[in-house]
């Protein structure tokens, strides 16, 4: 951290782990991460520690092969080849979470596909895609912790916003830190929606036009969603 960050960028990143936490996103486990406005091959994530611990003295630079910039004792998340491989394959990707909800685990486990059934979860397009480690690499921990299994996940992505991951939780892919909470936190209530909907009726999905035009979220929607959450911290709205 130095003088070519902007101040309020590690405080956000640290309030992100808070607030995803709060909002049952995160619990022990999960992470988000910010590339480097400065270094765009390079992105900052904490050591290893529950999220809801994180302050920005926990944060570290990594380069793209998922490798701390400078060695360290610290213990790191196995997990982090995730962040690398999606930052190298997406430039357009800003930040990431990844986590384990509880909301969108059903749809990790079953054909039945996560698609945008409201407004704020248009991102989500039709259906998410499932990632399944098995396809590629046989019985293995469920745990994301090589970069080949990181780069496949990201294959699995594409130019999406969220990747479900077979019997183990989702990634998530923004632009900024508050636009992925954003999509991290809706795509939950998206979930949580489609299986109450589900247990009523015959669910009906946002048509293609309808995805097309509320895709995009709004950077407005963004920030007062942020300030609501971050309010629901007990910590004063900037
Ligand atoms: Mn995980």
């Amino acid at each position: 951290m130095n003088a070519e960050h902007a101040p309020d960028m590690f405080d956000d990143l640290a309030t992100a782990h808070r607030i995803l936490v709060n909002e049952k996103v995160l619990d022990a486990f999960g992470h988000v991460s910010l590339r480097d406005p400065a270094h765009p091959d390079r992105f900052w994530l904490a050591s290893a520690k529950p999220p809801n611990l994180i302050g920005k003295d926990d944060l570290l630079s990594f380069g793209l092969s998922g490798e701390p910039v400078e060695k360290t004792d610290l213990p790191l998340y196995s997990e982090r080849y995730i962040h690398s491989a999606i930052y190298a394959a997406r430039p357009d990707v800003g930040a990431i979470c990844h986590h384990h909800a509880p909301a969108i685990m059903p749809f990790c486990m079953t054909a039945r596909p996560l698609a945008a059934v409201s407004q704020t979860g248009a991102f989500l397009g039709r259906a998410t895609p499932l990632w399944d480690s098995a396809d590629e690499f046989g019985d293995t921990r469920l745990l994301v912790d090589t970069p080949e299994q990181a780069a496949s996940l990201a294959r699995s992505l594409g130019a999406g916003s969220l990747v479900l991951m077979r019997g183990h939780g989702a990634t998530v892919a923004g632009s900024s830190v508050r636009e992925v909470v954003f999509k991290a936190v809706y795509a939950c209530r998206d979930a949580d929606a489609l299986k109450e909907a589900a247990m009523l009726g015959v669910v009906t999905p946002l048509s293609m036009g309808e995805i097309e035009k509320g895709r995009a979220v709004a950077a407005a929607a963004v920030d007062r969603c942020w300030k609501y959450w971050q309010a629901r911290l007990g910590v004063t709205a900037v």
